[in-house]
């Protein structure tokens, strides 16, 4: 992996910043570059945890413990308080350890709120009739969404990390969430200046409105955009009543049928014959292909990696990178499907333990299964998660579309040392080195 270095650091959090600017080589106080760039490390892996916390908080689940580390972790990137690299990778170790504490919460959160998701067909074409797009992660605002147009004959549809949503019984039983519309995140201008709906972003990765729709999008939660109406709590009457002097949609078939909601329990229902079939031979190997998309050209890789893999293989998949391959249609292998979508980015969780429950169920460790792990990362959730993983002690992830631009050459050579981390290469060579052959 070759990067190229341009800024050593960059730190203006004190009055001793150089030249009153903003220290760019090396701390006016002493801190190092790598001690910087550990710092934005662990609050980047901190805003993710965050974001998950506020979600469980959503729905009544907090853990003090999580809240304890957000303080000292937070504290520790202070002035002068911590000049210590090794205590930094320490650190950020330790953050994927609550990350993994925080998604556990929020599973359950979701879970008791909801129920368990279940294998669940979504359409992506539109009804005849006035519709909302929900964007976002916020369950608990889609959920409000949903029973206050209840009865309305006004339409929901999801779009992008709202996907999931209808894999739980909880949401999946309001027969008027009729579809998800659209991609991943970055799709946002282009669709919703297509449907003239109204439009609910409930959560992180809201883009800035076009004008052609800005007073027809709300935000809540913790998004927040400029000249965007807000709405404080769970009251989403303006969202409805604007819904109401829009047209309504024709009726269209969408192009493809999605399939999401495979939970734990129902993968871990399938996990003697998953056993039997790789033992056979006939599941050759797992991949997770899947994490927080971004718009780089580079990100194409992903599609064209599993295009590549053969047909003794199966992809699991989460997140918005998913996007990048729930159209391909990849068949079954004895009734389990090669293509399994587990949910949202935070369901990485959900991953992790059927990871863990394959591991107990042949007897070896997590890195000795036919798994591997080809994820991408966009935002600082992904940064949490990458540090769940590596706390774990899982070995030879492949990152992309890049590398993470605050890993310097000292910062990489831990992280390949420590975990064989890997960035993406070529489709076909990654997979010949994967499978051998
Ligand atoms: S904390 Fe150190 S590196 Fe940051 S601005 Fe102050 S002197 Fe510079
Ligand atoms: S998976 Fe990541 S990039 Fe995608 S919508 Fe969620 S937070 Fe945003």
């Amino acid at each position: 992996m070759v990067k190229e270095e341009r800024l050593d650091m960059f730190c203006y959090q004190c009055s001793q910043t150089a030249r009153g600017t903003g220290c760019t080589v090396k701390g006016v106080c002493g801190k190092e570059a790598t001690v910087a760039r550990l710092q934005d490390n662990l609050l980047l892996a901190t805003k993710g945890m965050s974001a998950y916390l506020y979600h469980a908080r959503e729905l009544g689940y907090t853990d003090p413990e999580i809240d304890a580390f957000v303080e000292r972790a937070f504290y520790s990137t202070f002035t002068n308080v911590n000049f210590d690299p090794e205590d930094f990778v320490r650190l950020a170790v330790e953050a994927g350890e609550m990350n993994l504490r925080t998604m556990r919460l929020l599973k359950k959160a979701h879970i008791e709120a909801f129920g368990e998701p279940e294998p669940t067909q979504v359409l992506t074409g539109t009804v005849k009739g006035k519709g909302i797009i929900a964007t976002g992660h916020g369950l608990k605002a889609l959920a409000a969404l949903l029973e206050q147009t209840a009865g309305t004959g006004i339409n929901v549809y999801t779009h992008s990390e709202l996907l999931p949503a209808h894999g739980y019984p909880g949401l999946k039983k309001y027969e008027h969430l009729v579809g998800n519309l659209g991609r991943a995140w970055f799709d946002q201008k282009q669709l919703f200046s297509q449907y003239p709906v109204a439009i609910l972003g409930t959560s992180n990765c809201v883009l800035l409105p076009r004008e052609e729709y800005k007073e027809r999008m709300f935000t809540t939660g913790p998004a927040r955009l400029p000249g965007v109406q807000h709405i404080e709590g769970y009251d989403y009457t303006p969202v409805i009543e604007k819904a109401k002097t829009l047209p309504s949609l024709d009726e269209s078939a969408g192009d493809i049928v999605l399939t999401t909601g495979f939970s734990k329990s129902v993968i871990l229902s399938l996990a003697e014959k998953i056993k039997q079939l790789v033992e056979r031979g006939k599941i050759r190997h797992f991949f997770l292909v899947g994490g927080c998309d971004s718009p780089l050209k580079r990100a194409n890789y992903y599609r064209e990696f599993v295009q590549k893999l053969s047909q003794d293989t199966v992809v699991l998949t989460l997140a918005c990178g998913k996007f990048r391959i729930n159209d391909l249609a990849l068949g079954e292998i004895e009734g389990i499907p090669r293509l399994i979508d587990l949910g949202q980015c935070n369901d990485s969780i959900v991953a992790i333990e059927i990871a863990e429950a394959l591991a107990d169920l042949f007897g070896v460790g997590i890195n000795d299964l036919p798994l591997t792990l080809i994820l991408s990362w966009m935002e600082q959730k992904a940064v949490a998660i990458l540090w769940s993983l590596l706390s774990l002690g899982v070995k030879g992830i492949y990152l992309g579309p890049i590398l993470p631009a605050w890993v310097n050459e000292e910062i990489l050579q831990v992280l390949q040392k420590n975990y064989d981390l890997r960035l993406i290469g070529e489709p076909e060579e990654d997979i010949k080195a994967i499978l051998g052959g």
